[in-house]
């Protein structure tokens, strides 16, 4: 089980699985959107997820045709992206994840919108873009 939290503790979630996904995201979006060097997600399966608490509290700001970045309306923290394309699964951001939970191995993508004054400084495979698919 993982679960998380805004910082205001008003949105409240858990997974009943496991992360299928994690990678660094240094897009540019994600970097504004973060204000942040770059982000750090958790791919879910969407019938796992659960919120427990603070739906009413959510916004959602679409950054693309295709891409929704739910987010709590009081603290602003930034809770997952609904990416269209993938109707079965959800991006948890990390950051809001509390304490210990099993990550598969990770990796960076967009290296190539990086932040000029961040340095990746790990042996995690990057792509420029988007990892192939497998
Ligand atoms: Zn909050
Ligand atoms: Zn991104």
């Amino acid at each position: 089980m993982i679960k998380g939290r805004c910082e205001c503790a008003r949105v409240q979630y858990e997974i009943e699985g496991e992360l299928e996904d994690f990678c660094h995201c240094h897009c540019s979006i994600c970097r504004r959107l973060h204000g942040a060097a770059f982000a750090t997600w958790g791919g879910v399966a969407r019938d796992e997820f659960t919120y427990k608490s603070g739906e009413s509290d959510l916004k959602k700001y679409s950054f693309s045709e295709n891409a929704d970045s739910i987010f709590c309306g009081v603290c602003g923290s930034r809770i997952l992206v609904d990416f269209k394309p993938e109707p079965d699964m959800l991006y948890i951001t990390m950051g809001t994840v509390i304490g210990e939970v099993e990550c598969p191995p990770g990796f960076h993508q967009f290296v190539g919108s990086k932040a000029p004054w961040f340095e990746i400084c790990d042996d995690l495979p990057q792509h420029d873009e988007w990892p192939d698919e497998a």
